[in-house]
């Protein structure tokens, strides 16, 4: 929070806020006679049973008020963001750092390297502890934020410096041994790099985190992600199928051992390996629980074990003919045809599953959250088969909008490729329920109807 305060967004009707006259647009200057420089703050300081808070209204007029309250009660005030001071960005240069291979044309906000330990906690973004002065480690230890997801990629102190591109990239084994004494907890990734921390360093990097166990909750291992826009930069490898294939075997031994040694598998592999090995996903008692789901790690798995699951929701056939077109990167290919599979099996639709290849970022990258309007454009314009209601999934869109990742809505989206466009939320449950309610309604919904 600056010394200008931060200002409210808005207040809950009938709260303890909006019955003491505090409004939409007035600032929030101190908690208890202190600035708070985020949302964790002001909830911590917030959830004491006397509060005082210094507000100014529109007119400049500050008022100072004590509050009683019950401990943890709410008082209705809601912010527009999480980071009332400067959101906290990363001060290394990795060499393989996504942000530098992207297109010219992204957008500014898309190109901010966060390494925020407030939106860690919160949203699971992982940090690399490398940025972390004196206060922010006394407001990770008071506020007890655990667990922390953390960028490892090696334990070994000079090629994570390397990897970094930064000096304290190689304090990672001090960071964790204070993370112990202070007795939080963090998920890690390894972001794989072959011929960099593939091999021998994996194999100190998964021991040495292990023995951190439980300080280190798990261990996720991701390929390195190659955009096409790579001159200049460091010559990366990306990770292929014998490679995939090696990681998996190394993977399973490593699982074998920590199952036996601390009763859970500890170590798991991104779907990407999986899709690249051309292997079928493990069980769903490999990822014990899917603990980096939103890392891309069981996201296939989860999404096949749940249509199971939801079999008997579907209906047996749809009261008129209807066909769905369902849109996804070549990673997801093989997931949605199993599910296309078991949806044919439904009387009156045909479900077929349109892979599309990523022109903009580059055909190395393969996952659907990263495909664009014009890719989406190309393949519906390439193809000439009737596709019926082309169905995109939700994670194409930028969160809360209705646009892609290259600035194209949906709306320009359907008036260019003259197609019936839906958007469905990218899970078993979103895709079953839209078949429901087809089944009920009588045809699919065209945005924006959802
Ligand atoms: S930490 Fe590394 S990978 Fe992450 S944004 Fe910064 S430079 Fe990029």
């Amino acid at each position: 929070m600056g010394r200008r305060g931060i200002r409210i967004e808005k207040v809950v009707p009938a709260s303890i806020a909006s019955e003491l006259g505090i409004e939409a647009g007035d600032k929030l200057l101190a908690v208890n006679r202190r600035p708070v420089k985020d949302i964790l703050e002001y909830q911590y300081y917030t959830s004491e049973e006397v509060v005082v808070l210094d507000i100014e209204k529109a007119d400049g007029e500050v008022w100072s008020i004590e509050i009683e309250k019950e401990y943890d009660e709410d008082l209705g005030l809601v912010f527009s963001g999480a980071v009332f001071d400067r959101l906290r960005t990363c001060r290394n240069r990795c060499l393989f750092c996504f942000m530098d291979q992207l297109p010219s044309g992204v957008r500014k906000s898309l190109r901010t390297k966060d390494d925020d330990y407030r939106l860690s906690f919160l949203y699971g973004n992982f940090i690399t502890l490398t940025n972390l002065d004196r206060e922010d480690w006394e407001a990770i230890a008071a506020l007890r934020l655990s667990p922390l997801y953390v960028s490892v990629h090696a334990t070994d102190s000079r090629v994570r410096a390397c990897m970094l591109g930064n000096e304290k990239g190689g304090q990672i084994i001090s960071d964790l041994n204070r993370l112990r004494d202070l007795g939080l907890q963090v998920h890690t990734q390894v972001v794989l790099c072959p011929g960099i921390n593939d091999g021998e360093v994996l194999a100190e990097t998964v021991s040495t985190l292990a023995s951190f166990w439980p300080t280190v909750l798990s261990i996720g291992i991701v390929p390195v992600g190659l955009t096409r826009y790579r001159q200049g930069l460091y010559p990366l490898q990306a990770v292929d199928k014998v490679k995939a294939q090696d990681v998996i075997t190394r993977g399973q031994a490593w699982q074998r051992q920590f199952r036996a040694e601390l009763g859970l598998g500890l170590v798991y592999l991104a779907d990407e390996f999986f899709i690249k090995a051309e292997q079928d996903f493990p069980p769903n008692e490999y990822y014990d629980g899917y603990p980096q789901i939103e890392n891309g790690i069981g996201m296939a798995r989860e999404f096949l074990d749940r249509l199971t699951e939801l079999d008997n929701d579907l209906p047996r056939e749809l009261p008129e003919r209807t066909r769905l077109t369902l849109v996804c990167g070549h990673g997801a290919r093989l997931v949605l045809e199993r599910a296309a599979r078991r949806l044919n099996r439904i009387k009156g639709l045909e479900v077929a599953v349109m892979p599309v290849s990523n022109r903009f970022f580059g055909e190395e990258v393969t996952v659907t959250g990263l495909l664009t309007g014009q890719d989406i454009e190309r393949a519906l314009a390439d193809s000439s088969d009737e596709k019926g209601i082309i169905l995109i999934p939700d994670v194409v869109l930028r969160e809360d909008h209705d646009y892609f990742l290259d600035d194209m809505t949906v709306g320009e989206l359907m008036e260019r490729s003259g197609k019936a466009i839906d958007v469905v939320e990218a899970t078993a449950d979103g895709l079953v329920n839209y078949v429901r309610r087809m089944a009920r309604e009588g045809g699919g919904v065209q945005w924006p109807g959802r």
